[in-house]
């Protein structure tokens, strides 16, 4: 058998150049004349969109913006339904685009365009949901206090969120904030990834189109110095939902200090799956071939190691080699490609730069372990890539590598599995193998993780909660308790009739 299966370039029109705009207060602007940063695509090597390059200026307007129409009450306390209704209209006109969205997104991105589809017909189905949240916002009511008392407990929006997103799924971890935060009332600033802005803006567009009201959504576009670093200090933002690197996170964390606003993180992963000899190890390889690779493993639910027993290691190992060579790598824009290109060169140096690493510190390439050319595309793509004999110790082993790469580590008893599973400043997902039901609630009660799937990987849902503990982050998103996170609590405590004991003396 070939080494690895290759999707050459295939011949297909490519879209005009993409145009990107701010949307501050409803208008879509320019900044000064020739302030712009292009976004050249991983796989094509074009340049596939021109962006406005924002400023403080700009972060500042679109603050201002957010924050006086949120005071102004034309979103914040309008009914639930009449939010859910807007909502509900920009999910169909998603639905609409999905062939257009897709397109670029996987132009910047460097993802199969099947894949690209899948995103945003899913995200589509998040606005479904965050809308039908809407109409159920609730508190807490107490009429047990006593003849002269009652108390209720309001959720009330709690204002203007800075939303700021990551590269790799920019459409759909939009989609896992915006609808849920803009049907609790509040009104956002959105900054994309300098990588992959051009989606937000078409869903933007589409907000417009559905008659979000102005100065509700607002979209700033640049890099995370000045503008990232502005929405998450200014003094008019009250919360920050952010998704990407810890290291940002940590950077984000500390400007929000000073004026001690919310900040929900959503950060990276070193995400192991346990495989018993006892497990299903036919569907328990592919998935762990699936977890390695979708997105070319830039991904923050990679399973980018897994804790196999040491029974089984080796002929599980050469299953998954086999399967990893089945995997059509190479040009995104085939339907039938399953993993594309790398999404900037210096990200391809620093993934090969782990491998050799793993390599010098005893670790085996059994698979793969070089970067990757594709015929008419060039070689911004790396090989799928399995290493064996990797100690919990080797950087390969615990950092976030963000590429298609294996590391394979072995364990004897479950206690040891799970020790090796917590061995880790991450602690975002885990997953395990097992027939025995017992084994996997075991695992599942002791992983220190914010989600843990048993006999599968990465099935996600809009009413399941998703999230990290350690240093993947804090808060969660989507599911009702991501919802819960854009709200504040507000106690009413009220006397029936004029019954309040004076506290001054009356005498
Ligand atoms: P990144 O942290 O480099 O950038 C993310 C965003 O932060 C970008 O919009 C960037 O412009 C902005 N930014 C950069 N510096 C900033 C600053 N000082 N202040 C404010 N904003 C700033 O991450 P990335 O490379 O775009 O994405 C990859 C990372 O995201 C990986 O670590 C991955 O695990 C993580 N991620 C996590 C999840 C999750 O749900 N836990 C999902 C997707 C990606």
């Amino acid at each position: 058998m070939k080494d690895f299966t290759i999707n050459h370039a295939i011949s297909v029109e490519l879209p005009s150049l993409f145009e990107g705009r701010h949307l501050i207060n409803g208008n879509w602007c320019k900044s000064e004349p020739g302030d712009t940063f292009e976004r050249r695509s991983p796989s094509h090597g074009h340049i596939v969109s021109r962006s406005s390059r924002g400023g403080e200026a700009e972060a500042n307007a679109a603050i201002l913006a957010a924050r006086t129409a949120f005071d102004s009450g034309v979103w914040s306390r309008v009914s639930g339904k009449e939010r859910s209704a807007v909502l509900l209209k920009v999910a169909d006109l998603i639905e609409q685009n999905v062939d257009r969205i897709a397109m670029i997104e996987t132009l910047e991105s460097g993802k199969p365009i099947s894949q690209s589809r899948g995103e945003i017909e899913g995200a589509a189905d998040l606005w479904r949901y965050a809308a039908s949240l809407a109409r159920s916002v609730h508190g807490d009511s107490h009429n047990s206090l006593g003849a002269e008392i009652m108390g209720v407990v309001l959720k009330e929006p709690i204002g203007v969120v800075s939303i700021i997103t990551p590269w790799n799924f920019p459409f759909w971890i939009l989609s896992q904030k915006l609808p849920f935060a803009l049907a609790a009332g509040c009104t956002v600033v959105v900054k994309p990834s300098e990588m992959t802005p051009s989606t937000t803006v078409m869903l933007g567009e589409l907000l417009i189109e559905a008659g979000i009201p102005a100065g509700v959504c607002n979209i700033v576009l640049g890099f995370g110095v000045p503008v990232g670093s502005v929405m998450s200090s200014h003094a008019e933002v009250d919360m920050i939902s952010f998704t990407g690197s810890t290291a940002v996170g940590k950077t984000i964390s500390a400007a929000a200090s000073d004026t001690l606003k919310k900040v929900a993180l959503e950060l990276g992963g070193k995400n192991p799956q346990v495989i018993f000899p006892d497990a299903n190890l036919e569907a328990a390889s592919d998935a762990v071939v699936f977890g390695v690779y979708f997105n070319v493993g830039q991904c923050c639910n990679s399973s980018s190691r897994i804790i196999v027993h040491e029974d089984i290691a080796e002929k599980f190992c050469d299953r998954v080699v086999a399967l990893s060579q089945r995997v059509r790598f190479g040009d995104p824009l085939d339907e039938t490609t399953q993993v594309g290109a790398i999404v900037t060169p210096e990200h391809n140096t620093k993934i090969d730069t782990y491998v050799k690493q793993a390599q010098s510190d005893g670790a085996r390439i059994a698979l793969g372990g070089e970067r990757l050319s594709v015929n008419g595309l060039g070689d911004q793509f790396y090989q799928p890539t399995v290493i064996t004999h990797v100690a919990p110790d080797m950087p390969i082993a615990k950092d976030e590598v963000f590429g298609p790469v294996l590391s394979v580590l072995t364990f004897k008893t479950l206690d040891e599995a799970i020790a090796l599973t917590n061995d880790s400043s991450y602690g975002l997902s885990a997953g395990v193998w097992s027939e025995n039901v017992h084994t996997c609630l075991e695992f599942a009660r002791r992983a220190e993780t914010g989600t843990v799937w048993t006999n599968t990987w990465m099935d996600g849902f809009p009413e399941v909660a998703f999230g990290g503990v350690k240093q993947s982050g804090q808060g969660r998103e989507i599911g009702r308790y991501g919802f819960e996170e854009f709200f504040e609590v507000k106690s009413v405590v009220m006397r029936v009739g004029n019954t309040r004991t004076p506290w001054v003396s009356q005498d």
